[in-house]
């Protein structure tokens, strides 16, 4: 399993409820390390975009409000797997099906208010960062990295 990036973003109900830090913290301690942060108001263009795949689903106009709806905020983090690792750690679409522990399973209920987005795959990861990221992220190396990893 290679180091992978993820497309992480809280949603603007996380946001609204005062979820950042909880959510990062999570990130955070598990020992992933962040590339890029920024809290942005998010415009129709830029929420139809990135959920273009789904535009044929009857959900996809009220997904697009919901996503435009207040500020996200918008990461890029970095460590092994993190792409199907950070996707185990927020739980399934449906906060009804998300296992207790994980971050909709303790944080949110309806799958329209499910507070955070992650990317599917490493392909959807690069694309995302491109989208969210057009500027770059931020080159750094944790000193904690040898404690992190063997
Ligand atoms: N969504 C929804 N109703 C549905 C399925 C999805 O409102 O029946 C929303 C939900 O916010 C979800 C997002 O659309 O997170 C993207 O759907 P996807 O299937 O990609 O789920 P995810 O990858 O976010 O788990
Ligand atoms: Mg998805």
């Amino acid at each position: 399993m290679a180091t992978e990036q993820s497309y992480i973003m809280i949603k603007p109900d996380g946001v609204q409820r005062g979820l950042v830090g909880e959510i990062i913290k999570r990130f955070e301690q598990r020992g992933y390390t962040l590339k890029g942060l920024k809290l942005i108001n998010v415009d129709r263009a830029l929420a139809e975009k990135h959920y273009e795949d789904l535009s044929a689903r009857p959900f996809f106009g009220a997904l697009v409000e919901y996503i435009c709806s207040g500020p996200v905020c918008a990461m890029v983090w970095e460590g092994k797997n993190i792409v199907a690792a950070g996707r185990t750690m927020i739980g399934a679409t449906n906060p009804q099906a998300s296992a207790p522990g994980t971050i909709r399973g303790d944080y949110s209920i309806e799958v329209g208010r499910n507070i955070i987005h992650g990317s599917d795959s490493v392909e959807s990861a690069t694309r995302e960062i491109g989208l969210w990221f057009p500027e770059g992220i931020t080159s750094w190396t944790p000193v904690a990295k040898p404690w992190i990893y063997e």
